[in-house]
């Protein structure tokens, strides 16, 4: 299968998490979460996950110089040469313009740019009743995907929780920062004549359906 370079847009709680691992498994690409990455710091009590942690918990962005950083080194793993599907990143018109820098040369662009819309007040619904996967980050939803087990990840057996930013203060934050900061890369991407419109606000099999589509 010929590799596929996708973005995944659209505000916090869209299901950019919960679609992202769906195409990786599907099209077997490596899915790559800037918030997976900071949560996962975090755990580790490492530095990064540290300095991240003060801005998440504000529902701030994380600068971009520290972003892009990241991004930089995990898009030159190996497993990224048969494509990546990126979910929460670029976030700002300076990522963005550096994930284009990141890519000229390789031959490889960005096919596809996702961007998934919903409503503020179904976000809302959404990110209030998320639970996540402490040891596998995998995404629940108390009502429109519970877990077999109250509390307890299906495919790891690991412990849920609520994240800190998914508290309804924060989320107000959250989606103050993705309109002033995020919105603009829906314009951006349009130019570039690679943004495609899906209705996320449909079942999770219904919003998949419309994603394949768009990939053929
Ligand atoms: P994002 O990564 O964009 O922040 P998530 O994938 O984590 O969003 O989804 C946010 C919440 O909404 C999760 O609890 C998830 O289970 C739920 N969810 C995702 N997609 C849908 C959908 N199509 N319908 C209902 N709930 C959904
Ligand atoms: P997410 O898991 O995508 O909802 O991201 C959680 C939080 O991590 C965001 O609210 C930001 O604080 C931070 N974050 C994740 N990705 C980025 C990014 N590309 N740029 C800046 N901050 C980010």
């Amino acid at each position: 299968m010929h590799k596929i370079n996708l973005i995944l847009l659209g505000p916090p709680g869209a299901g950019k998490g919960t679609q992202a691992d769906r195409i990786s498994e599907i099209y077997g690409i490596p899915h790559i979460s800037t918030g997976d990455i900071f949560r996962e710091n975090l755990k580790k009590g490492s530095e990064l996950g540290l300095r991240a942690k003060e801005y998440m918990d504000r529902g701030e962005l994380v600068p971009d110089e520290v972003v892009i950083g990241i991004v930089h080194d995990r898009l030159a793993e190996p497993d990224c040469e048969r494509g990546f599907v990126l979910d929460g990143f670029p976030r700002t018109v300076a990522q963005a313009d550096a994930l284009k820098e990141m890519l000229a040369g390789t031959g490889r662009g960005i096919d596809h740019v996702l961007n998934i819309r919903v409503p503020d007040e179904v976000v809302v619904e959404r990110l209030t009743a998320r639970r996540t996967c402490r040891a596998c980050g995998a995404i629940y939803h108390l009502v429109f995907n519970p877990p077999k087990e109250e509390g307890r990840c299906d495919s790891c057996g690991g412990e849920l929780y609520v994240r800190d930013d998914d508290r309804e203060e924060t989320v107000r934050a959250r989606l103050e920062e993705y309109e002033a900061k995020t919105q603009p890369l829906i314009a951006y991407y349009r130019g570039e004549g690679l943004l495609r419109d899906i209705e996320g606000d449909a079942d999770m099999e219904a919003v998949l359906a419309n994603i394949r589509k768009v990939l053929g």
